[in-house]
């Protein structure tokens, strides 16, 4: 099953890598074919190199979109070398078997993620490459495929392993690779071409490997991230300053805890992450207040969780963040200081995005079920202060309209059903991911009493607070809880049967209650 390597097909759009993986192939008497800015790039460095035009008898022609389609290179790739019927069209055809194909794609994800026009985009579908990729990892029993520069150490290791063959379970891994990779491509192209439909009818995964993981959500279970090319700014695509690798639970929280404060544009805000929703997020003059506030709302949960920043991190707030154990913290970026600071901590990983995410920036959804998957829009869903309704005699102040919008903002990053008390600014209990309303409010207004004994305050850090609700109260009972925790105003999806009883109860507790008329479930 070891196939000596005699001739090899090099076209890559990723040139890096290429010169020493040509000057290593031509050192063991490979014959290079390749194509055009290939082909002169390996000729600049010295090598010999024959086209792959002159194979073919056709020039590239059309701008390239045809260049290696031609039965002179696919038989090569197809052929069955020890079945005479192919062995015999190769001799009537003068078809060379091609040993090695080494091939990495045009650039189509990265010219969608540059904002580049149409045309543009459509001209980086690549057409020839990912048909000689499929042929050759199909024909796996004589072709090797690579399509990864990563991949040219493990090819000459192969190399030198096995006296300048490759062989089967070799090919075999690369083959994988390959469809791999073709699949993502045209899953890229897929996503992209259905772009303009409303709903998200047809999708397709697209993925590149990014990080093989030592486990998943537990440690029996196998895991790996995948980049999808959009080059959003998040946990996916941040570049990581110190630490070791993040876990999947890391990602998992660290992505919940960008987008949640990516929200916010106008104050310094932080939120705090434990299990995906956060247990505490809070605005402030500086970050380190934000800070500061957010890891009030429940201190006891924000050990070992994931902080995120919507600003630079800077020295002071570096400090207050290392006064306890944490997981991970994530920011646009982060100041020189700062990062000594955080330097001391070894198991403390800082990731920087560059920017921040646009929480409005559609995209889709995938979540997986057996025998299938679920696709949907990203909540992307905003509702404007004027599109608030007041729906009680009471009209909330000023004040706190600006703490029923932070409050409502965090409704909808926090597992349904969810509630939460806001109060100047910083969330003081949440209530997060039970099955029934109520319970989730119970579990706020305890938080909002833990808040109290932590600051030492004489009563729950609930009186004075405004509330929101994911989802509309079905009856008044969550919403009297809420009063009786100490709220003052309420913000609410309302659509529900019974709203006017619910309405008539805010009234009747002297307190204010604006509707979105959105909802936020968030499972
Ligand atoms: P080069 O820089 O060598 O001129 O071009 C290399 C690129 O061309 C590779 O990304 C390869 O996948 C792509 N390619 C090779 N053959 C064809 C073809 O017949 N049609 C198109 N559209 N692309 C091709």
């Amino acid at each position: 099953t070891a196939v000596p390597l005699k001739r090899a097909l090099i076209s890559v759009s990723d040139k890096g890598g290429l010169i020493e993986l040509g000057q290593a192939l031509a050192a063991r008497g490979v014959e290079l074919l390749s194509t055009g800015g290939s082909a002169k790039a390996l000729r600049d460095a010295g090598l010999t190199v024959k086209d792959v035009a002159e194979v073919t008898g056709f020039p590239e022609m059309m701008d390239g979109r045809v260049k290696t389609l031609h039965p002179k290179v696919h038989g090569g790739l197809l052929a069955l070398r020890d079945n005479p019927d192919h062995a015999a069209a190769m001799d009537v055809h003068g078809i060379g078997g091609i040993d090695l194909l080494v091939v990495n794609l045009y650039p189509f994800e990265a010219t969608v993620a540059s904002g580049a026009d149409e045309a543009t985009c459509i001209e980086n579908i690549d057409i020839g490459g990912p048909a000689m990729i499929r042929a050759g990892a199909k024909n796996q029993g004589f072709t090797c495929v690579v399509t990864d520069p990563e991949d040219y150490a493990a090819l000459m290791a192969e190399l030198d392993a096995n006296d300048g063959a490759t062989t089967l379970p070799f090919r075999q891994r690369q083959s994988a690779i390959a469809y791999g990779r073709t699949a993502a491509y045209d899953a890229a192209v897929a996503t992209w071409m259905a772009r303009f439909e409303e709903t998200p009818r047809r999708v397709a995964a697209a993925g590149r490997l990014a990080q093989p993981m030592r486990y998943g959500e537990n440690p029996h279970q196998a895991a790996a991230l995948y980049v999808d090319g959009s080059n959003r700014p998040g946990v996916a695509t941040a570049t990581q300053h110190q630490g070791k690798d993040l876990s999947y639970n890391n990602i998992n929280d660290t992505d919940a805890a960008v987008e949640l404060v990516a929200e916010f544009t106008a104050d310094p805000a932080v939120a705090i992450i434990k299990h995906a929703n956060p247990c505490g997020v809070a605005t402030g003059a500086t970050l380190a207040e934000a800070y500061q506030r957010a890891f009030d709302c429940d201190r006891t949960s924000a050990f070992g969780g994931i902080v995120a920043l919507n600003g630079t991190l800077d020295a002071d707030t570096a400090r207050l963040i290392t006064g306890i154990f944490t997981e991970v913290v994530i920011a646009p970026a982060a100041t020189d200081e700062a990062r000594e600071i955080f330097a001391a901590k070894k198991n403390l990983r800082l990731l920087t995005t560059g920017t921040l995410p646009d929480p409005r920036q559609p995209r889709r959804m995938m979540k997986q079920v057996a025998g299938g998957w679920l696709a949907q829009d990203h909540d992307t869903g905003f509702v404007a202060d004027a599109d608030f309704r007041v729906v009680t005699k009471l009209a909330p102040t000023d004040a706190q309209l600006r703490d029923l919008r932070l409050a409502w903002t965090v409704a909808k990053h926090v597992k349904s059903n969810a509630i939460i008390y806001v109060k100047d600014g910083a969330t003081v209990g949440i209530g997060a991911g039970q099955m029934s309303r109520v319970d989730s409010s119970r579990i706020a207004a305890r938080k909002a009493l833990d808040v109290a004994e932590v600051l030492g305050l004489p009563q729950s850090a609930a009186v004075g607070s405004v509330v929101a609700s994911d989802a509309f109260f079905p009856f008044a009972d969550g919403l009297l809880a809420a009063a009786e925790a100490g709220a003052t105003a309420v913000i609410q999806p309302g659509g529900s049967m019974r709203d006017d009883e619910v309405i008539a109860a805010a009234d009747d507790a002297g307190l204010a209650m604006v509707f979105t008329g959105m909802r936020h479930f968030r499972h």
